[in-house]
């Protein structure tokens, strides 16, 4: 067994330039190389199509793009390869992630009167068609197709595309196709990375029908599906995004009150997930830090994933504070994409956090309960995105328009000021609209 050498930093001793490199994510794979495999595969798709679309994905995953329907039959089969408990927690999961997306959908808000006669609202509205990518490289991320496809459900997208890489074998995984009826899909298509996101970006005749092009692309993903979005995003007309949701990231704070072996179980589900995932402790006290990295260290020895934990270690931060108000801050600056609070006064701490795409507060809550059933979404992001961003939401899947309505006396009244504000910019057309309103 090779020992453990995370990171540990003294924040008081870092100057600015040093705080500010502590933070920094792991450096990734050359994004040169991943820039020019996905620009090359866009183009091609841009120029032929679905035939571009099946080369690349028989040549970088072995197989033809396939759409797997959703069939009674189908459901069936993958109930019966399943044991029991296995559907039954899947169903769980499912309702709970639609009980809480249901509750939080946004609902159009009552007139607001600003002038007398002048009254706006905000109403909200689903997006066309949302392309859904569920991650499945090293493993069948089924959870994630729960945790978007069910949210564009409740937003009522009537167009949901999933797509999903083929196992390595070219099947599918039963829990996938449970999940995706669970979600009340269709069908979901066998194909994945950046030749996916391309065909949802462009829409593609494929052998086995046709996939649309999306309004919208969701999803998480590994460096090729990261760098297809920002690309998808970035062209005249393309689609929009949801956000950076790249390699995951947890960062615990804890105090001298928190119990080390759930503190270190906490890291180490994060940083089995792969070996670009970051895990980052921040703590007021060195010997707390001591008995956490130790526990570490004792887990590791029994886990099947180790070595993949171990190689997402080794970009790892142990971080010592003065406080929790300073664990607070160097949390906001970092902006994770989970954030664990043990302390124990956890839940007041919430107060101080700013940036944070899920927040796990107090010993019971731990990530994993949120990564699968508690009822938010798991796609969150990473990078940093959430100083700015939230995860996925019904929101996401959903626009909001302002309805204005004015009477004449409201015309009467705030058409003179709009008119004035009109001439003061120099847009005259603008000025006379108003006029034409309300000078009698
Ligand atoms: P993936 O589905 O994202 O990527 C697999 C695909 O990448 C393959 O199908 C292949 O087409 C493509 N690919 C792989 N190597 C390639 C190459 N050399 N050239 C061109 N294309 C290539 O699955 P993954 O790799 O397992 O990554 C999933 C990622 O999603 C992980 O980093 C995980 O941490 C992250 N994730 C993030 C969140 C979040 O909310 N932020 C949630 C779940 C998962």
């Amino acid at each position: 067994m090779t020992t453990l050498d995370i990171k540990r930093i003294d924040w008081a001793s870092l100057d600015g330039q040093g705080r500010f490199d502590a933070l920094a994510r792991p450096s990734r794979r050359s994004e040169r190389d991943v820039q020019d495999v996905v620009s090359g595969i866009f183009e091609q798709v841009a120029l032929s199509g679905g035939l571009a679309v099946t080369q690349f994905a028989e040549r970088i995953d072995g197989f033809k793009p396939r759409r797997i329907a959703i069939t009674p039959e189908a459901v069936a089969a993958a109930r019966d390869a399943l044991p029991p408990a296995d559907t039954r927690a899947l169903r769980v999961a499912a309702e709970n992630v639609r009980v809480f997306h249901q509750a939080t959908k946004p609902e159009d808000t009552a007139f607001v009167e600003t002038t007398p006669g002048v009254k706006s609202k905000l109403v909200w509205r689903p997006i066309g068609a949302a392309g859904i990518y569920v991650p499945g490289g090293t493993a069948p991320l089924f959870s994630s197709l729960l945790m978007q496809a069910i949210p564009a459900e409740v937003a009522g997208v009537t167009t949901r595309v999933v797509v999903t890489p083929p196992a390595k074998d070219g099947s599918v995984h039963p829990a996938m196709i449970l999940a995706a009826a669970e979600a009340n899909l269709d069908a979901i298509w066998l194909i994945g990375g950046a030749q996916a996101i391309a065909a949802l970006t462009y829409g593609a005749v494929l052998d086995d029908g046709e996939i649309p092009a999306c309004d919208k692309l969701f999803g998480p993903g590994n460096a090729y599906v990261a760098e297809a979005k920002r690309y998808a995003a970035a062209l005249p007309n393309g689609p929009s995004v949801d956000m950076p949701a790249g390699p995951s990231e947890l960062l615990v704070i804890a105090d001298r009150f928190c119990d080390p072996e759930i503190a270190a179980a906490d890291l180490l589900s994060q940083a089995e997930h792969d070996a670009d995932a970051q895990v980052i402790l921040v703590c007021e006290r060195a010997a707390t830090i001591d008995a956490i990295l130790a526990e570490v260290e004792e887990q590791l020895t029994t886990l099947p994933r180790a070595d993949i934990a171990r190689a997402s270690l080794s970009e790892a931060r142990a971080i010592l504070v003065s406080d929790m108000a300073e664990a607070c801050a160097v949390s906001n600056l970092y902006g994770p994409e989970h954030l664990a609070i043990q302390a124990e006064d956890a839940e007041a701490l919430v107060a101080s956090i700013r940036a944070a795409g899920a927040v796990f507060v107090g010993r019971w809550a731990a990530e994993t309960l949120g990564d699968y059933a508690a009822g938010p979404s798991h796609v969150l992001p990473t990078d940093g995105g959430a100083r700015t961003l939230g995860g996925i939401t019904t929101a996401s899947f959903m626009t909001s328009m302002s309805v204005q309505t004015v009477t004449e006396a409201g015309a009467e009244r705030l058409g003179p000021i709009a008119a004035r504000l009109a001439r003061l910019e120099g847009l005259e057309a603008h000025a006379r609209a108003a006029d034409l309103r309300s000078v009698a």
